[in-house]
């Protein structure tokens, strides 16, 4: 049996995300050492057409399950059509990411497999033919190092951390049809409603800016908003702000909310507490700004600056927006 590995694809609103080449390029590296090809999984309905882009970045294989019955995720029927394939193509591994999609999905797939599964990992290497994973643990105090036990040994990956190859057009997916067979089931999405605005997810922009109890009230997001339109990010929060009721909790940062790796990371008004850390302290970049010199935040940060964010944030926008005109 050949060391395949597996990787589920994760795609919305008809299109793959980016994630989803991460996984394929770490697929590709590792099944290269055991011998194997990275493979992928698509699900969903009348998404054929995202086969090209998967082979273009690496997957061997694709096997596509287009299906009315997948046409809106439901953990139940996703997790039976992957575990049947599993069971059927015998993959020594399978790579979910570590978004809130495949935190859902991996570990029901697990359980049905019957087999454990390490989240959030940050790092995988070859011990012999097994994986050594390292993933951090207890809000990221710990980085340890794990082995899985039978097989397919499965992992969550987190985003933005894992290089993809770069795509190579020349390549043609290879797939083959995955026929659904699953029972209706218990629980139906009947409607998604996106959010007003359609903005950048927090979990998928290269650029954050991220403010806390230190923007005083939901009105001062304004001058956060005007940074990180003028970058190209998206806004983020500490729990403070979202507890506060001042930002959504779709857009909080650390241990309950979600865990970030964007290239620069900017935390106004936001004091690095362990918890916070946990979600955004494998960015790249840091720059924290804080009125308190003595904070924890500024242990981590490349660049810190002390002073009062209201006057400091509105200077930075306006200096990225000359040196953006100025081309
Ligand atoms: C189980 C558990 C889970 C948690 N999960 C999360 C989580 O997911 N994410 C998270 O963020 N927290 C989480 N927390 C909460 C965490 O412990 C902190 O309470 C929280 O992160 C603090 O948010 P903050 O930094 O915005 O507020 P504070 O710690 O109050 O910091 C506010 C900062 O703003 C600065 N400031 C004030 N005014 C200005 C100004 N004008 N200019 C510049 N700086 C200014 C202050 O100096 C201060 O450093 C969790 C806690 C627990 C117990």
């Amino acid at each position: 049996m050949p060391n395949n590995i597996l990787t589920i694809a994760e795609h919305r609103d008809g299109a793959l995300k980016k994630v989803s080449y991460e996984l394929l390029g770490e697929a590709t590296r590792l099944a290269a050492k055991l011998g194997g090809s990275a493979e992928a999984a698509l699900l969903g309905q009348g998404i054929e057409g995202l086969a090209a882009s998967l082979a273009q970045y690496g997957a061997q294989k694709i096997y596509l399950a287009d299906d009315p019955v997948l046409e809106r995720y439901s953990p139940e029927t996703y997790a039976q059509v992957v575990a049947e394939l599993a069971r059927r193509t015998q993959p020594v591994a399978i790579f979910l990411s570590a978004s809130t999609w495949g935190k859902d999905l991996g570990p029901r797939i697990a359980a049905k497999l019957w087999v454990g599964l390490a989240s959030d990992c940050t790092r995988l290497e070859l011990e012999g033919d097994r994986l050594l994973i390292t993933r951090p643990i207890f809000a990221g105090k710990i980085i340890a190092q794990a082995r899985l036990k039978g097989t397919p040994q499965m992992a969550t990956l987190r985003p933005n951390l894992f290089p993809p190859l770069d795509p190579d057009p020349s390549r043609s997916p290879s797939i083959e049809k995955f026929p659904v067979d699953v029972p209706t089931p218990r629980a139906v999405t009947v409607d998604v409603i996106p959010e007003a605005g359609g903005k950048l997810d927090v979990a998928e922009a290269e650029i954050i800016v991220s403010g806390g109890r230190g923007m005083k009230g939901p009105e001062n997001y304004k001058i956060l908003e005007e940074l990180a339109e003028a970058l190209g990010g998206a806004v983020g929060a500490s729990r403070a702000a979202v507890d506060a009721g001042w930002r959504p909790h779709a857009d909080q940062v650390g241990q309950t909310g979600k865990t970030v790796t964007p290239t620069l990371y900017i935390a106004c008004g936001i004091s690095g507490a362990i918890q916070h850390l946990a979600g955004m302290k494998t960015a790249k970049y840091i720059v924290a700004i804080n009125k308190d010199r003595e904070i924890p935040l500024f242990k981590l940060a490349d660049y810190g600056i002390v002073g009062d964010l209201f006057e400091i944030v509105p200077l930075i926008t306006q200096e990225v927006k000359k040196l953006k005109q100025e081309g």
